[in-house]
């Protein structure tokens, strides 16, 4: 195990090394059994947290929170009050209790509750989540601890994304525990989910981003004609990193290195001017929070360097978006990989059921992971011929799909060791990463010892679909408990033979989900479809998804989100996929009136009186080809954007939520691209001089003219 030096959190090694022995022992009480921390135990552990982080000059503290909007939020109160003495001399007090620790009172009122708050109370708190270590920020401003925390509101319900996410990990954990104690492993006492998340992101020049209104307001390009180069040479990927870009990568590793976030690689990815960060996997509640600082860190530290980090899933048409591929598994508490194909029989069974219960949660939960990840961003993705499509399916690779056949053909059934072997299992060792055929077409791919969720976003917090994904599992891990425990009662079946014949079981009631071809093509749409397989192209789709009480009952069993949790979050989904539609249709119109019409002007004035000046007749004849061209490019530019203004003022008009984003995904969408595209034809025709907007030429390779 690679250990890092980590100078600037605070997690539970330095607990272990600062707290009374019974303070650390309640600590640890408070995270294996969920128990509530006792208050001297608060007391003990804030002054302990107060000593360090006086020591490293922190002046103020913060409760770091994860509201619905996506991103986190910062909850700022003075470290260190100061106050007046007799003699007005400054006197220093350090105040930090353990109620201050444990739990803050921020106003919900302007955090995104999805109407919950207007049938309970204003009032949200924040509470301190003890398994993830406290960080500290180092700005010029200022140093500042945060202390990571659940947000909810007067009656408990979740106003957050961590909240859920640690409920699943809870949920999956018991389920989970439950089912491997039937599989033979009777000494188990948790489980965790692991994740490793691969961040993609854009780089490009801060000088040339601020000059381009779009990239501003929605953080990407609503505009732009593709440049002459784009991705075609496939010389972006792994190829040299330029200096300045290096430098970035160094300052972001040695800054996140400090808030103890274990990143590992860093490349080109397929796009110019497109990075991929991968960080080592931790437990999937750290790793959420270390995601979302990697994200905060990237942007920050890029500016630093004179660039803007893009997050967002599409910021150029036309080249690759970016996502962030989750790498997902499960470990028990002694650390071993539930998904890593063991050396014995046993752990090999224990890996094929583990398999197949994951199989039986995406298959039956397709549709709300696909929820779990929808935004307007990531619609550029999922369909898009580059990315995951929009189908949930999963990968196995060719081994493991053999495999599974036998199991479900009947060749074997006795499961005896000998068997096992046989049939392969008892070499699955040799799965590895060079055995799996690597289809990055799938958006749910086994890779070796893990899984990949490859349709997440690049700009997703992936608490969300993490915690949908672990609530999926759990709720088959007890499907699974279920049915192996009627299995059992058979008379003269041993328990592995009872195993296989559950994973024979899940193997064909799942065929359905599993698919090794190519996850673009138009026949494995049309394959999709036949299977039965939800086909949910959009976000409204997706979302819709959310309002089916069928189909998200597994997450209310769970005890991940409550129905009106559910309902919220749908009303706030709603609600963020019309407003970002609505800025960017807003944007586009002001970039076209702004930029595009007066500089498509200036050229038809100059190209006119360059006409008038021609003497030649024959000249004149191909000039004027050119002129009708650009007459009727302007024209259907304001034609266009007639038909655009009119569709958008219908919208604003519109008082239900759920009627904009009807209008805006059958009418809005497709009218914005016409009137893209009639612009991008414009900036073909028009002088550079003319030209006011950075073109993506510029912002897609200026990185690599830096020495
Ligand atoms: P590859 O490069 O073939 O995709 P890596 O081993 O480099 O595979 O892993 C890619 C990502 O998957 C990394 O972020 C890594 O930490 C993560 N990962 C590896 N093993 C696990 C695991 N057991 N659980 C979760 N994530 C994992
Ligand atoms: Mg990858």
């Amino acid at each position: 195990m690679l250990t890092i030096k980590t100078s600037s959190t605070f997690g539970l090694a330095q607990m272990r090394e600062k707290l009374p022995k019974d303070a650390y022992q309640a600590l640890l009480q408070t995270l294996e059994k969920g128990k509530k921390l006792p208050r001297e135990t608060a007391e003990a552990v804030a002054s302990a947290i107060k000593e360090w982080a006086v020591a490293k000059n922190v002046t103020h503290f913060c409760h770091w929170f994860q509201p619905m909007t996506g991103l986190t939020a910062e909850k700022h109160d003075a470290f260190i009050s100061i106050q007046h003495s007799y003699h007005s001399e400054l006197r220093v007090i350090e105040r930090f209790t353990g109620s201050q620790l444990i739990q803050g009172e921020p106003d919900a009122s302007s955090f995104p509750s999805g109407g919950m708050r207007s049938t309970f109370e204003a009032r949200g708190y924040t509470a301190w989540d003890p398994s993830s270590p406290l960080f500290i920020i180092e700005e010029e401003s200022g140093n500042t601890l945060c202390i990571p925390t659940v947000f909810f509101g007067y009656h408990g319900q979740a106003l957050d994304n961590k909240t859920p996410l640690l409920r699943s990990l809870e949920s999956l954990s018991q389920e989970g525990c439950e089912f491997l104690k039937l599989l033979g492993d009777v000494d188990v006492k948790r489980i965790q989910a692991t994740l490793g998340a691969e961040q993609e992101y854009f780089l490009i020049d801060k000088n040339l981003a601020a000059l381009r209104p779009d990239i501003i307001m929605t953080g990407r390009t609503l505009l732009g004609a593709s440049s002459t180069r784009g991705q075609q040479l496939e010389d972006h990927y792994f190829g040299s990193i330029p200096s300045r870009v290096k430098k970035f990568m160094q300052e972001v590793e040695f800054e996140l290195y400090k808030l103890g976030v274990p990143v590992k690689t860093r490349h080109n990815e397929v796009a110019p001017s497109q990075f991929e960060l991968a960080p080592i996997f931790e437990d999937v509640n750290i790793s959420a929070d270390h995601n979302l600082l990697t994200m905060e860190v990237l942007k920050r530290i890029a500016l630093k360097h004179g660039m803007v980090c893009l997050l967002h899933e599409k910021p150029f048409a036309g080249i690759n978006g970016s996502g962030k591929h989750n790498n997902w598994s499960i470990a028990n508490d002694k650390g071993e990989n539930l998904l890593e194909p063991g050396t014995t029989p046993h752990q090999n069974l224990r890996f094929l059921a583990v398999l197949a219960a994951t199989l039986k949660a995406v298959y039956k939960h397709a549709d709300v992971l696909r929820a779990s990840i929808a935004s307007p961003g990531n619609d550029h993705r999922l369909g898009a011929n580059e990315a995951p499509p929009a189908i949930i399916s999963v990968f196995l690779g060719s081994m493991l799909e053999q495999i599974l056949n036998n199991i479900e053909t009947g060749k074997v059934n006795k499961a005896t060791q000998q068997q096992i072997i046989d049939l392969g299992v008892g070499q699955i060792p040799t799965i590895s990463k060079d055995y799996t055929d690597r289809n990055r077409t799938s958006p749910f791919a086994f890779t070796g010892n893990k899984f990949e969720f490859r349709a997440v976003g690049s700009s997703t917090n992936v608490a969300v679909p993490m915690s949908i994904l672990n609530a999926a599992v759990a709720s088959s891990f007890k499907e699974c408990t279920a049915r192996l425990q009627e299995l059992l009662k058979k008379k003269g079946s041993s328990r592995d033979e009872a195993v296989i014949e559950l994973v024979r079981e899940i193997c064909k009631e799942t065929k359905s989900i599993r698919f090794e071809g190519n996850g673009y093509s138009q026949e494995w749409r049309d394959e999709a479809k036949k299977r039965g397989l939800p086909i949910l192209n959009t976000t409204p789709d997706a979302l819709r998804v959310l309002t089916n009480k069928k189909a998200t009952q597994f997450l209310v069993d769970t005890n991940v989100l409550s129905p009106e949790e559910i309902e919220s979050r749908y009303h706030i989904n709603v609600e963020r996929y019309v407003k970002t539609l609505d800025i960017e249709f807003m944007t586009l119109a002001e970039l076209i009136k702004g930029y595009v019409i007066p500089s498509v002007e200036k050229q038809l004035i100059q190209s006119h009186s360059a006409y008038e000046a021609i003497k030649s007749a024959a000249l004149k004849k191909s000039w004027k080809v050119r002129l009708d061209e650009l007459e009727k490019t302007f024209s259907d530019i304001l034609k266009n954007l007639e038909v655009f203004e009119k569709h958008l003022k219908k919208s604003h008009g519109l008082e239900i939520e759920e009627d904009k984003m009807q209008l805006i995904v059958t009418q809005i969408v497709a009218s914005a691209e016409k009137l893209r595209s009639v612009c991008d034809h414009a900036e073909t025709l028009v002088a550079d001089e003319f030209w006011n907007l950075p073109k993506y030429r510029e912002m897609l390779f200026s990185n690599t003219l830096t020495s």
